[in-house]
């Protein structure tokens, strides 16, 4: 059973996150704590009451996020469509919500990863939101769409095939409706793109904001919950290691600061909690199903 859909509200705006699937990582260590020493990494597990020696799998949910603001709809990255079978559902599950993907005016993209613009086109190659107009970084865009290079990361050449396939198969047909970010602005309003690259060239967060409230969506500035507590740990697929500690470090530092409702993409479902400032690091307070929203 896929996760379930959540709504709730960020001042006068809707917000529903709207998963896509979910996807098991394999040797979830090696993949998330790429340059981490072991030993390090089984003491900060067995912390969290994670027995090392039998963490064989991180099951990742692909959660997208629709944001009504009133007078716009914005849906917040596509899932990863054919990448897996347990992947693909974003279309049925946002119908299942109640939001057509007629509806939908802006799509963000992220950034150029296949599990976060998987879903642009459908499988007869039609852009599957036909009425939305795209927005994403320039230094991603221009990244991902001319001969990017995957060498240095620590990872089976297949990843890398999947994540070429997959960029080259979902954003050329965006050309033409794409707005390219060369700095941070207000996307509409309350809704502010925020820079923070590392895990990609051009990675994206985001701040959305109304009537005093808050949300800071960090996507893949961290990706495990042990990321808050050593912002040093990078993945096997951050491209650029050294922005990715220094995005985790302004963003860490502005979640717990602002008291910001704080939302992850990879992080348990619904992905959806408040970072608080401890010793070296941070940490993650994950809010429980119905604590916010429904
Ligand atoms: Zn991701």
């Amino acid at each position: 059973m896929s996760a379930s859909i959540h709504r709730f509200s960020v001042g006068k705006f809707t917000c529903t996150i709207v998963p896509d699937g979910t996807f098991a990582y394999e040797h979830p260590a090696a993949v998330f704590f790429a340059n981490a020493p072991a030993d390090a990494v089984d003491g900060a597990l067995r912390a969290h009451a994670i027995d090392p020696a039998a963490w064989h799998h991180y099951v990742s949910p692909y959660p997208s996020l629709v944001v009504d603001t009133g007078t716009a709809r914005v849906l917040v990255d596509t899932g990863a469509g054919n990448l897996a079978p347990t992947t693909g559902q974003l279309l049925p599950n946002l119908r299942a919500a109640g939001i057509e993907p007629e509806s939908i005016d802006i799509v963000v993209i992220t950034h150029g990863h296949a599990d976060h613009n998987g879903g642009n086109v459908t499988a007869d190659g039609k852009l599957a939101f036909p009425r939305a107009s795209f927005v994403m970084w320039r230094a991603e865009w221009e990244f991902w769409t001319k001969e990017p290079d995957l060498s240095s990361l620590p990872v089976p050449d297949f990843i890398r095939q999947a994540l070429l396939a997959s960029a080259a198969h979902n954003l050329p047909p965006l050309a033409g409706r794409v707005e390219l970010l060369v700095e941070e602005c207000e996307i509409v309003p309350g809704i502010h793109a925020i820079a923070a690259p590392g895990h990609t060239p051009g990675h994206m967060a985001l701040s959305i904001s109304s009537a005093g409230e808050q949300l800071l969506h960090l996507v893949d500035t961290v990706l495990h919950p042990l990321h808050m507590e050593h912002p040093e740990w990078v993945s096997a697929v951050d491209l650029l290691p050294e922005q990715t500690v220094a995005a985790r470090h302004k963003l860490l530092a502005r979640a717990a600061e602002e008291q910001a409702l704080v939302m992850v993409y990879h992080f348990p479902a619904p992905g959806l909690g408040t970072v608080r400032a401890v010793n070296d690091g941070w940490t993650w307070n994950a809010l429980k199903e119905g604590e916010h929203g429904r």
